[in-house]
């Protein structure tokens, strides 16, 4: 029997991949211990399809809402103001089951294209000023962009609650770049158990336990030993494991620290 549990802070159990088997996707967290999953938005219509889920699996599943940076097109203005209407709507109300936990997944990201460059980057912005003005930490996705985000984070580092630099695969200057921001944690995931990761070194050196959070990016991302298959919230545990052993500490401990974290960040 497992004495400790742990958070899934960032997995699309609302994607299409789920619509099988979510209930079972959800046992088997439930079973390998994780106490909560938290849903980013992406789009659109993941307004619904997150909010679907989590009424669902209430006090179970939690919401976010936001506009992926790869999801920035041209009607991006349009769509930033359906979600802040529903964003505001769900405050006035005092909607306790789908209380947004966060503003995301959003940031930049011009890995495969910078076509949208610009409105990648008013996006990012705009939702900026929505975590400063509800006071909800951000959920920052950031691909090959990370001095343009910084540089735009900065401008109201004071004024923001805190948030999370989701899928943080990079080196140990790039995650000291990150840790100034103090009130913000490195989201990981199964990117840590790959054979060829660095993370294992490089996050030891340079990222105290107290800066980390578990993730999946579920149905992305499959930790080792399920690599290239869907990846589910359960899976996060392998994420929590490795770390043990890269900070030679106990599960336990893991669990602990980063539950301890996310309260810190999310209030949760
Ligand atoms: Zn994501």
């Amino acid at each position: 029997m497992m004495n400790y549990t742990f958070i899934d802070t960032h997995s699309h159990l609302d994607g299409e991949e789920f619509k099988e088997d979510l209930d079972e996707v959800i046992a088997r967290a439930k079973e390998m211990g994780v106490s909560k999953i938290f849903l980013p938005g992406v789009d659109k219509n993941s307004i619904d399809s997150v909010s679907k889920v989590c009424r669902s699996y209430p006090e179970y599943c939690l919401p976010m809402i936001g506009l992926q940076p790869e999801e920035v097109k041209a009607d991006w203005k349009e769509v930033l103001n359906v979600m802040k209407e529903r964003l505001d709507g769900s405050i006035a109300q005092g909607d306790t089951v789908t209380k947004y936990i966060a503003i995301g997944e959003c940031g930049l990201d011009f890995y495969w294209s910078r076509e949208f460059e610009k409105e990648q980057l008013q996006a990012f912005e705009e939702q900026v000023k929505w975590s400063v003005e509800t006071g909800l930490p951000l959920m920052i996705h950031c691909r090959k962009a990370q001095n343009e985000l910084l540089h735009i984070l900065k401008d109201y580092e004071n004024d923001l609650p805190g948030g999370v630099f989701h899928c943080f695969t990079g080196n140990q200057k790039e995650a000291e770049e990150y840790l100034k921001f103090d009130k913000f944690v490195l989201g990981i995931g199964g990117v840590l158990t790959f054979k060829s990761s660095h993370l294992r070194e490089d996050l030891p050196a340079a990222v105290p336990l107290s800066r980390i959070v578990l993730e999946t990016d579920s149905p992305y991302m499959a930790p080792v030993p399920y690599r290239g298959k869907r990846n589910e919230s359960g899976f996060v545990k392998e994420v929590l494991k490795q770390l043990a052993l890269c900070y030679q500490v106990s599960e336990t401990e893991v669990a602990q620290i980063t539950n301890a974290n996310v309260k810190r960040v999310f209030g949760i």
